[in-house]
């Protein structure tokens, strides 16, 4: 691709934009880089937990598909909201972007590149499942400019992995994190879930000692959810599925937390572990409720100009065939948009920026909406005072007790 290399430098002169120039404009543009999440929303069987947009194919039609992200970046690279501003992050997500050959990534890559440029040093990550990809796949994203692969893990123990319908087996993730250090990726994340039916917190210990053997640089551990509309919903409805225990759950999450901090890996939101430096800069923009450009089916963007408190926010068709077909027609497959009223901007600010171990800083909050968070929401004066919350140095963050607690906090909140 042009603009970024394997070690995902830029090679200047090939990058459309300098960077360091770009800030904002006295009009309010907000010329600041951004992230770009592509979404793959193809996948080889459908998990019965996921309620993804994801989508099972008999022929996945890859050219097509990545014909329609490239006239997507095209049509954006046009509109005042993004034109003019280099990519600092890219994020292959799905469904299961490895279904996809290192050529069609590519081709995205190298777009992104020539209608935006990319920032000094992107962070381009692939998501990728075992059983969903070889070695030769691997060598292909890196030599088109991924520097961070994602690896969908889930479990090493065979019976978990098949309670959640996932296709491949832990003997196919560790062959999979083989040839991602074998085809020269030294950023990694390795996806755990934890909460599982059936799990013990022995079980939980194990899967980690599994994970850690493989060194992973990035770690993310989510605690399953039973999400409704999905076959898991269907038979936690009939009685068929009973998830664990609260107190099981939080035992499970102190566990990985302790693990993974004697690992090195540094707790820096709920879900998520880095060593130092090595924390996914893509989400990190998400929860600091940064701007971001989201192509594909079902894809979500929001853009927020620095003068304006509350931004927008727009999502895609999300049938790959209708994208498809729309972004055929119109250059972009928009089907809603929305302005989020002012408490709801508000919540969702305190919301994502809480999930962060370093918290929200209130300088911030304070100068877009002209109040301190406990203005806008009295709980946040009593979790203060009842030490969920903490405030220092400027920051609000959650206390070990509120971590603990956040999704109740969270809900409470909005
Ligand atoms: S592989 Fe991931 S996106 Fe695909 S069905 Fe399973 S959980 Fe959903």
């Amino acid at each position: 691709m042009q603009g970024a290399t394997h070690d995902g430098s830029t090679n200047g002169g090939s990058t459309k934009r300098d960077a360091t120039r770009l800030s904002s404009t006295p009009h309010g543009r907000n010329l600041e880089p951004f992230s770009l999440y592509v979404h793959i929303p193809y996948c080889v069987s459908k998990c019965p937990y996921c309620d993804f947009n994801s989508h099972v194919a008999a022929r996945i039609p890859e050219e097509e598909y990545t014909r329609a992200l490239v006239r997507e970046l095209r049509h954006y690279s046009e509109s005042e909201a993004w034109a003019d501003r280099p990519v600092k992050t890219v994020f292959f997500g799905g469904g299961t972007p490895s279904t996809f050959r290192g050529s069609s990534i590519g081709a995205v890559l190298e777009e992104a590149a020539r209608l935006f440029g990319f920032d000094e040093r992107p962070e381009i990550t692939l998501e990728a499942n075992p059983g969903v990809v070889d070695a030769g796949r691997f060598r292909d994203y890196r030599s088109c400019g991924v520097n961070r692969i994602s690896i969908g893990a889930q479990s090493f123990d065979p019976e978990l992995l098949r309670f959640l319908g996932r296709v491949h087996s832990a003997e196919e993730t560790r062959q999979a994190l083989k040839s991602v250090r074998e085809a020269g990726f030294d950023n990694f994340s390795l996806d755990l879930i934890y909460g599982i039916p059936g799990q013990t917190v022995e079980g939980v210990t194990r899967d980690l000692s599994q994970a850690l053997e493989n060194e992973p640089p990035h770690l993310s551990a989510y605690n399953l959810t039973i999400e409704e509309g999905t076959p898991f919903h269907a038979r936690y409805r009939q009685g068929l599925l009973r998830p664990l225990d609260d107190e099981v759950e939080i035992e499970m999450a102190e566990r990985i937390q302790l693990t993974l901090a004697q690992a090195g890996l540094e707790r820096y939101e709920i879900s998520n572990y880095a060593r130092p430096g090595l924390e996914s800069r893509h989400n990190i923009n998400y929860w600091n409720g940064g701007d971001y450009l989201g192509i594909g089916a079902g894809a979500h963007s929001h853009h927020r100009r620095p003068e304006d408190p509350l931004g927008e926010r727009w999502q895609n068709e999300r049938l790959p065939t209708g994208y498809m077909r729309r972004t055929d027609e119109a250059g972009h497959a928009v089907t809603e948009r929305e302005r989020p009223e002012l408490r709801q901007a508000m919540a969702e600010c305190l919301f994502t920026g809480l999930r962060m171990i370093g918290g929200v800083s209130v300088l911030r909050f304070e100068r877009r909406f002209g109040t301190r968070p406990e203005g806008a929401f009295p709980d946040v004066a009593d979790w203060l005072s009842g030490g969920l919350l903490v405030e220092d140095d400027q920051r609000l963050r959650f206390g070990r007790q509120g971590l603990l607690l956040a999704n109740e906090l969270f809900v409470r909140l909005v």
